[in-house]
């Protein structure tokens, strides 16, 4: 059965319908076996049969679409069973086909892409930014499952695209935006430079038709001046590679409609003043001939040092491979030659793609090419399942990760590693590993020391110098500018918070046992946390320490629940610091009125001394902020912002506590109360833990004003070993 429609198929074409035929066509010679033709015949028959009374917006039947988004997916030499789901791409949406139908008729994949495909046609991204952050989240999860998903959107976007005319100038809009912000990109990010470039120009078209008419006319006036100027450029160039027996492929190529638009807008140039409209392109088929090649192009016309690009030797991190270098042509004009294997030309025009091309037996080769290829992709997929972060945020992270420019710089190693512009040594360190991120005390750019913060420029060589010791703090988060690297500093503080908050929590809980006298409790508490209404211990714990939850309310609640406790409060600690600060002050006073109804920003925790604003919030009063406080930048109703003062004579002092992290070592708590007796500042406590060599201190001390506290923080600054300090 299978071997007679083969036969069919490959001795009697005419018998099939053209468009079938088309797509068969672009199949690999070893791809033509009867078990793919016949299953691309199915689908072919199948889409057409159950779209049958459908029609486009264009008057044409709708199977044309599906047969199309089929030719462009065997264009791409890819896989036949994403051809068959391109070409039942609609099915499940638009027509009776359910999935289990296309997976009992074809497999189990086909299935899963097609439906992978719906679920994508679902989200529009236009909408809000909540939904919009939403929809990338969901696009991403499914390219992760699956990347051929995401290869049959390109397809059924450009061809929707490409004839976009016949729908509404709203929807084209909105369409064409879409394309542009977010399929261009990922085009570029998954290394399909041709898909990305097809785009734009049909975005281009779309958003600036009178625009593009009239440079696709001026380029096709030049035409012909520019074709013989290409043959005169490239004869020498030919004839010499002859000479060397190397067999080329040698073509100039006009830019592209919306890059030579870029580049008229960019340098505010007329489409007669931009000279390098077009490119050389040598094709060869092995890499040594590339650089043969390349010794001719020089030999032949003076190199512009500037602009020469190796990225056979350092690929680019979407897998791109390919010489680049700009040469003086005759009249002195500038031309960009690009010299690559007819390899990576595939690659480079179809990027992740080319992965799916090649037989089984080649897999295992091109596994670490693809693997670069959609590394990326991966990393940015298991940042989000760990974080929880919120929808808005994470829409930020893609756009700039997206949209970005890269730049390049190099490990000592001569790794090329690929960065944002204005990264610093933080993010590329995150980026090698994030242990080498976690540790990283400092850098080297090109053999000198520069500061954290310091911006990297492409071509940079950087060495990160590490320590054990070292781990990282909130003000790395101002420095960081990638993705990675935020997301894992986030994620350090965090866990460093949530162990500090079961330390505490620990400490509180056993403090208070003990003033009810049921510390015996703790280690029945320790392994049945239900007595206490938890499930887990170290929930307990955290909850206490965070002051979720205060203890003597748990004791109340499970281990008192008949007695009454009259005057018996616990406060947690941090709140019995707060108020003991506040004490100190008789109040507030809102523009100079004392008397009025205030209370406390919960996010900053101000206490007298602290510079202050207040806001006026309906039915509560004000509250109050420290004028540092991160909420206060979200009070958008400038009108409601007050002056406020801390109600406090001069001569009166408050209370401070400053958090300190040391490296660990002998004398330090010595040296501490040293620091504060020089500025006769009074401890009222001191609270130190050493551990792995780490030393934290929290330090609580009675000031008379700020400078104190200043000169106070300068000392502890100029303590040996310390890593970091901040009042809290
Ligand atoms: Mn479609």
């Amino acid at each position: 059965m299978l071997s007679n429609i083969l036969k069919k198929i490959t001795s009697n074409k005419s018998e099939y319908p053209p468009g079938f035929i088309e797509i068969i066509n672009c199949l690999d010679k070893e791809n033509q076996t009867a078990n793919n033709l016949s299953m691309v015949w199915e689908a072919y028959q199948l889409s057409e049969e159950s779209h049958k009374n459908q029609i486009r917006k264009s008057g044409e039947p709708y199977f044309t679409h599906c047969q199309s988004v089929g030719k462009i997916l065997a264009d791409w030499n890819i896989d036949v069973e994403t051809i068959v789901a391109g070409l039942l791409h609609d099915v499940i949406e638009d027509t009776s086909i359910s999935k289990s139908d296309i997976v009992n008729q074809f497999n189990q994949d086909i299935g899963n892409l097609v439906e992978g495909v719906t679920k994508l046609s679902g989200i529009k991204f236009n909408s809000k930014k909540q939904e919009q952050a939403e929809n990338f989240m969901k696009m991403f999860i499914s390219m992760a499952k699956d990347i051929r998903v995401i290869l049959i959107k390109f397809a059924d976007r450009l061809h929707n695209m490409s004839t976009i005319e016949h729908l509404s100038k709203q929807k084209q809009e909105r369409i064409a935006l879409e394309t542009k912000e977010v399929y261009a990109p990922l085009a570029h990010r998954l290394g399909m430079n041709n898909v990305k470039t097809q785009m734009e120009d049909l975005v281009f078209k779309t958003l600036s038709p009178d625009k593009y008419n009239d440079i696709r006319k001026k380029v096709n006036n030049s035409k012909k001046d520019r074709e013989r100027y290409i043959d005169r450029f490239i004869k020498p160039v030919s004839d010499e590679l002859n000479n060397f027996e190397i067999r080329a492929d040698i073509f100039g190529r006009a830019k592209h409609y919306s890059s030579i638009i870029g580049k008229m807008e960019k340098r505010n140039k007329k489409f007669e003043e931009i000279y390098d409209l077009f490119a050389i392109r040598i094709i060869v088929d092995k890499i040594d001939e590339c650089y043969a090649a390349l010794g001719v192009i020089h030999q032949k016309y003076n190199p512009f040092q500037e602009r020469f690009k190796d990225y056979i030797a350092r690929p680019k991190r979407n897998g791109y491979q390919s010489i680049h270098t700009t040469v003086f042509g005759q009249d002195g004009r500038l031309i960009e030659v690009q010299i690559r294997t007819s390899e990576m030309d595939q690659t480079a025009e179809i990027g992740v793609a080319a992965h799916w091309k090649y037989k089984e037996s080649d897999k295992q080769k091109n596994k670490s090419s693809i693997d670069t290829q959609i590394l990326w992709l991966r990393e940015i997929y298991e940042l989000l399942k760990s974080e929880d972060t919120s929808a808005s945020e994470i829409l930020e992270l893609f756009k700039i990760d997206l949209f970005e420019d890269e730049i390049f710089v190099y490990t000592p190693n001569g790794e090329l590693i690929e960065l944002k512009p204005a990264s610093t040594p933080i993010d590329f360190a995150y980026q090698v590993h994030s242990e080498v991120g976690k540790h990283c005390i400092g850098a080297k750019v090109n053999d000198k020391i520069v500061p954290l913060n310091y911006k990297l420029n492409s071509g940079d060589y950087v060495e990160i110098i590490t320590s054990k010791n070292k781990f990282p703090n909130h003000s790395w988060l101002k420095i960081a500018t990638t993705t990675k690297a935020k997301t894992h500093i986030r994620r350090y503080l965090k866990k460093e918070k949530y162990e500090q908050s079961l330390k505490l929590g620990y400490e509180i809980l056993d403090k208070e046992l003990r003033k009810v006298k049921k510390i015996k409790m703790l280690k029945s508490i320790k392994k049945d946390p239900q007595i206490l209404g938890f499930k887990d211990y170290d929930l307990l714990l955290s909850a206490i320490g965070n002051g979720k939850v205060i203890v003597s309310d748990l004791i109340d609640k499970n281990l008192f629940e008949n007695e009454v406790q009259d005057n018996y409060s616990i406060q947690s600690l941090t709140s019995k610091f707060i108020n003991l600060a506040r004490k100190r002050s008789k109040g507030i006073t809102v523009d100079g009125l004392s008397d009025i109804m205030v209370q406390f920003g919960k996010c900053c925790n101000p206490i007298p001394g602290d510079d202050i604003v207040g806001y006026l919030t309906k039915g509560s009063g004000v509250t109050v902020h420290r004028s540092a406080c991160k909420s206060i930048t979200h009070f958008k109703d400038q009108s409601r912002f007050v002056s406020v003062d801390w109600d406090i004579s001069s001569d009166k002092s408050f209370i401070v506590r400053l958090k300190m992290i040391f490296e660990d070592r002998k004398n330090l708590l010595n040296d501490l109360t040293d620091a504060t007796s020089k500025l006769n500042i009074y401890i009222k406590s001191i609270d130190m833990k050493a551990e792995d060599s780490v030393a934290t201190c929290l330090l609580v001390i009675e000031i008379s004003n700020r400078s104190q506290l200043e000169k106070l923080v300068r000392k502890m600054r100029e303590v040996q070993n310390i890593e970091f300090i901040e009042r809290f």
